[in-house]
């Protein structure tokens, strides 16, 4: 597994990393046993960046992770997060911040760790995260509970314009660069993590979880991409994790892993190249969904490019 410095952190982490939402049960039931024996392959072939959040099943996926990784805390680079507790439960604010690592760090069975992020910065409001939320991170910081601190979110507005203010070691983005959404590359490179290169499970065999956000256009684009997956007989996950690997300006990308197949998977196709007449009939079927995302978050936090839907319809229509 090749390993790259993130940022300016000087952090060695995996190009793939593991993403701990499922062990949140945020895709559906998991088994404990099969998921300590996923954490376990992922350390011995070369995965040592995972991220997990105290929202991931409210509290279920650290208290989880915390076990599985007994003894094995010094072979990780570990990144929770902070101010996300539940579907809309936020609290931006430095007290609840401060709490939350001390949280955190005993339900991980820790006493640092190596990025501490604010989650999904465009449910804040903008100066609470820049003049309270981050100046308390910073302190948490010279405490030595955390080695590094960051923000992630959808809203690449909001990553850019906080970390424009309040400058952050690393960032977090999802469901902004894979086969259906590559806005994120227009991100300055640096510290940058990629999030949900199966965009939340649309682009799996199995679709997407009931409580996913995706507009149909998206839907739709997704399904084609699966289904024209499926007719070629190549898998549709690799394709996808092939090619949101390969953008060099990403330090490391996290992709939701819950059991021993899906790591033996994620690690043959980070190994190879895709097929690139494949590759080249997919990238085509996503142009619809490209530069369209779901609005999240505050209106004032949208990106400008959330409104794409209406273009991308337009780019549909026949040319004459
Ligand atoms: P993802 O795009 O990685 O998709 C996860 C889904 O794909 C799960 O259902 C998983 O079981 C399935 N999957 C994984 N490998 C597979 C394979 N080889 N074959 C078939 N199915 C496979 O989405 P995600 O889990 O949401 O994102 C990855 C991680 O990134 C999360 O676990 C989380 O740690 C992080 N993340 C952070 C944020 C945030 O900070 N706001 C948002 C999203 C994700």
């Amino acid at each position: 597994m090749e390993i790259r410095t993130l940022g300016n952190t000087g952090l060695r982490v995996s190009r793939l990393g593991f993403g701990a939402a499922p062990l949140g049960n945020e895709y559906g039931g998991m088994d404990d046993a099969e998921a300590q024996r996923a954490v376990d392959l992922a350390i011995d072939s070369g995965i040592n960046f995972f991220d997990v959040a105290p929202y991931y099943g409210r509290t279920l996926a650290e208290t989880r992770l915390g076990a599985m990784l007994k003894g094995r805390r010094q072979e990780v680079v570990l990144a929770t997060k902070c101010a996300r507790y539940d579907v809309a439960g936020f609290d931006f604010s430095a007290k609840r911040v401060t709490r939350s690592i001390d949280e955190s760090l005993q339900r991980l069975q820790t006493d640092y760790l190596d990025i501490f992020h604010i989650h999904d910065v465009e449910f804040g409001d903008k100066r609470q995260i820049v003049d309270e939320a981050m100046p308390a991170m910073r302190r948490i910081q010279a405490s030595g509970k955390a080695r590094f601190i960051g923000i992630t979110g959808l809203s690449l507005r909001m990553l850019r314009e906080v970390s424009a203010e309040a400058p952050v070691d690393c960032m977090l983005s999802y469901c902004r660069y894979n086969l259906l959404n590559t806005d994120a590359a227009a991100l300055d490179p640096g510290g940058l993590i990629n999030a949900s290169p199966l965009h939340m499970g649309l682009l799996t065999v199995a679709g997407p979880p009931a409580w996913h956000p995706a507009t149909p256009l998206i839907r739709d684009t997704a399904r084609r991409i699966v289904d024209y997956c499926q007719g070629r007989g190549v898998s549709v996950t690799d394709i996808a994790l092939q090619f949101a690997l390969a953008n060099p300006a990403i330090a490391s990308t996290f992709a939701g892993i819950s059991t021993t197949d899906e790591v033996r998977q994620n690690l043959r196709a980070a190994g190879s190249a895709p097929d690139s007449e494949i590759l080249k009939e997919v990238e085509l079927l996503a142009q619809p969904a490209r530069g369209h995302i779901w609005r999240a978050g505050r209106p004032e936090n949208y990106d400008p490019n959330m409104e794409y839907e209406c273009q991308n319809l337009i780019r549909l229509l026949p040319m004459n």
